[in-house]
C-alpha cells in the first residue's frame, strides 16, 4: 500500500503535493484521525520510532508441526507462480501472491531482505507486505535509514499502529520477523474481540499484542467487515519491489485444551 504518486495525479501543484505526501515523513496526511491518539491515518509528524542499531536476523528452523510455505525450493505452498525462485530465495514479481493453505491463528517465521543497491526512498523502493488472513497488514519495508509515515515503516500495522521502536538492518541485510497473529472473535455481525499481532523484528519486539482497528487500508480508517472468515490464505504483497524472502513458515495455533489435528 502507499503507492499515492500514481492515485493522484492531476496538474503540477498536486504533483508536487503528492510527492510530498509519497515519502510521508514531516507532514500532515489530511487523512482522518485515528481513534486514541492526536494523529492522523499516515500522519508524517507522529514520533518517529526510536532506531536500535545493532538487531540482525534470528534464523528459525522450523519446527516439526510447522507448516511450510517456503523452503528454498519452490513455490508449491502459493497459488500463483508469479514470484521467481533463485539461489534459495523467492522474489516479489508482478502481483500479489496467497498462500494455497487457509489459516486463523498462527506463529509465522520469515526472514526477508531488500536487494542493495536499489534506490529505497520513503515508501519506494523497498515495500511488500504480509497480510494476515489475506486482510492484515504486516508492512515490509526498508525503514533503515528511510524515513516514512511511522505508521507506514517496517512492522508496522500498516495505516494503524507504528512499531516500539525501529529494528530494521541496512539495505543489502537479511532481517527476520516472527509474527504471533490472532484473529477478531465476533458475536453475530459485532466485534468482540479485534485481531491482534504480535511482532519481533530482528530479535527486537516491535508490536506488543496491538490491536488491529480493521482489515488494512490506506489513508481511511480500517473498519471490521460484518462477516468474517475463520480461516483465510495468507497473502504476500509486491509493490513494484523485487523483496526477497527465504525460510517462511507457519504453526497455526490451537487452544489450551484442545485436541490439536
Ligand atoms: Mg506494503
Amino acid at each position: 500500500m502507499g503507492m499515492l504518486k500514481k492515485l493522484m495525479i492531476g496538474g503540477g501543484t498536486v504533483a508536487a503535493a503528492t510527492l510530498v505526501w509519497a515519502d510521508g515523513f514531516g507532514v500532515k496526511s489530511g487523512n482522518p484521525v485515528l481513534p486514541g491518539v492526536p494523529y492522523e491515518v499516515h500522519d508524517g509528524t507522529r514520533p518517529q520510532p526510536r532506531v536500535v542499531e545493532n538487531a540482525g536476523a534470528v534464523s528459525v528452523k522450523p519446527p516439526a508441526d510447522a507448516i511450510v510455505l517456503f523452503d528454498g525450493k519452490n513455490l508449491d505452498a502459493w497459488e500463483s507462480p508469479a514470484w521467481q525462485v533463485k539461489d534459495g530465495v523467492m522474489i516479489a514479481a508482478e502481483r500479489d501472491i496467497v498462500s494455497k493453505q487457509s489459516f486463523g491463528a498462527v506463529q509465522l517465521h520469515v526472514e526477508w531482505r531488500c536487494p542493495a543497491g536499489r534506490k529505497v526512498d520513503g515508501q519506494s523502493g523497498g515495500n511488500s507486505g504480509i497480510f494476515l488472513m489475506g486482510l492484515y497488514e504486516i508492512q515490509v519495508l526498508q525503514s533503515h535509514n528511510n524515513k516514512t509515515y511511522p505508521d507506514g515503516q517496517a512492522t508496522s500495522l500498516y495505516g494503524q499502529v507504528p512499531p516500539l521502536v525501529n529494528a530494521t538492518t541496512p539495505q543489502g541485510e537479511w532481517q527476520s520477523y516472527d509474527i504471533i497473529f490472532t484473529p477478531p472473535v465476533y458475536e453475530g455481525e459485532v466485534v468482540k474481540t479485534p485481531a491482534h499481532a504480535t511482532v519481533i523484528h530482528n530479535g527486537v519486539v516491535v508490536q506488543n499484542h496491538s490491536a488491529f482497528l480493521g482489515t488494512s487500508t490506506h489513508k481511511r480508517l480500517a473498519e471490521y467487515p460484518k462477516a468474517h472468515p475463520e480461516k483465510a490464505p495468507i497473502r504476500l504483497q509486491f509493490h513494484g519491489d523485487p523483496m526477497e524472502f527465504r525460510n517462511f513458515w507457519v504453526r497455526p495455533l490451537g487452544k489450551i485444551d484442545e485436541a490439536q489435528p
